[in-house]
């Protein structure tokens, strides 16, 4: 039996999944785990499928300690314990696949240059997903790894949905909105497709409510729009990135306040969103724990701006059959379900407080003209299906 691993490579962390496939290439989980504060002092944690600690390491002088070091300690670690397993490839998550790329792609020198080309799209994450990339490959040549782009899912939505009103020439520049956190909604439509057939050849909003938050509009699941744009900073509120803003108010920063461009963009990635609003913390449970208005507030705001988004996307739709919510905060968080559960109630949607409460799968009471469900989204087994289907595509 052989394995593969999905890797989400970020700034300051390293998350990773290992499925072993069998003979049909059929991914189940195995494990996983996670590197924390990378440049500081780096903890690595790795958990078997029923959430036991198997592994834990602190490096308390790893300041200097590179992406590509830390992925060599991690493969040494898996050889020795992965019992025999041979890692036959490993599936990238990877955020930006540009204007070109509508499926996952087997990775080659020629595949990266063209990655990397859209590092300025997506500064503070693509670097560090290429840079993985181009460790592993320096660590095993030789073995297969896969871009899976969490643009794909959005790539064939009509034109108009992908245009800024900006000067033509921009757009073919590459200037337009993408949308983001493709790989969620496609393990989601997958999944509601087998739960709920009926609804997901329908109109269904998919909210993916987590540190990163947005909104895609579905039609028989595929993707129609979406809330994010150009980068992962437009659209709902966030843990700490604003959503949406008029663009004045960058400019005003700017040529008025005389913030640098790499001040506003902290602001505007790191400093804003819930933890901004609320002056307390990007963290929903905290919030939700606190009783300071202005943590009450930033609660509000993120459920009134989720719902009035939801309003334009079932334009979009030219009505709703169906809402889904998913992510740290869409499966877990019943209250801020209910809060905008309940600004849908013009629409039609009936919320069964029982049911929410309980955490149940669907949420909605019978006699709802929206079906609501709550959906756990699992991006890396969708990272560990397409990684498996691309190597049986090459055995063939
Ligand atoms: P990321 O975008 O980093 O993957 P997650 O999907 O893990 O984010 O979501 C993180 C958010 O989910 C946080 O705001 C956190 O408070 C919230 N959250 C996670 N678990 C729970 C829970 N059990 N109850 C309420 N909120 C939760």
């Amino acid at each position: 039996m052989s394995a593969v691993v999905s890797l989400n490579a970020g700034s300051s962390s390293i998350k990773f999944a290992v499925f072993t496939l069998d003979r049909d290439h059929v991914p189940t989980l195995s494990g996983g785990g996670k590197i924390e504060r990378i440049g500081m002092a780096p903890i690595l944690t790795i958990r078997s499928v029923d959430g036991t600690v198997i592994e834990q390491k602190t490096w308390k002088d790893g300041q200097a300690l590179t992406h590509a070091e830390l992925l060599s300690w991690l493969f040494d670690w898996a050889r020795i314990h992965l019992d025999g397993r041979e890692i036959a490839a490993i599936g990238h998550r990877v955020v930006h696949g540009g204007p070109d790329f509508a499926v996952p792609r087997l990775v080659d020198e020629a595949l990266l240059g063209k990655l990397e080309s859209f590092n300025a799209l997506a500064p503070l994450h693509q670097p560090h997903n290429l840079a993985a990339i181009s460790a592993i490959a320096k660590l095993a040549p030789g073995l297969p790894q896969v871009a899976c782009f969490d643009t794909a899912f959005h790539h064939d939505r009509p034109r108009i949905a992908t245009r800024f009103a900006i000067p033509r020439a921009l757009h073919d520049q590459g200037i337009r909105r993408y949308g983001f956190h493709g790989l969620s909604y496609e393990y989601i439509s997958k999944r509601l497709a087998e739960l709920d057939p009926g609804l997901a050849a329908g109109r269904v909003i998919v909210a993916h409510l987590g540190n990163g938050a947005s909104l895609c509009a579905m039609a028989s699941g595929r993707s129609v729009d979406t809330t994010m744009g150009f980068t992962a900073l437009d659209g709902l509120v966030m843990g700490t990135r604003c959503g949406a803003i008029d663009p004045g108010v960058v400019l005003h920063l700017q040529t008025q306040v005389g913030m640098t461009a790499h001040q506003v963009e902290s602001l505007l990635y790191k400093q804003s969103g819930l933890l901004g609003v609320s002056e307390l913390s990007s963290d929903m449970r905290a919030l939700s724990a606190s009783d300071r208005p202005e943590a009450q507030e930033a609660i509000e705001l993120f459920c009134w701006r989720a719902a009035r988004e939801m309003g334009a996307l079932a334009a979009t739709l030219g009505g709703v059959d169906g809402v889904v919510f998913t992510a740290g905060i869409g499966e877990n968080h019943a209250d801020v379900r209910a809060r905008i559960c309940r600004r849908l109630e013009w629409l039609g949607a009936r919320l069964c407080e029982t049911a929410n409460a309980r955490g149940e799968p669907v949420i909605s009471l019978p006699d709802s003209k929206i079906k609501l469900w709550v959906i756990p989204t699992d991006e890396e087994r969708m990272i560990a299906l397409h990684t498996a289907s691309l190597l049986q595509d090459g055995a063939r």
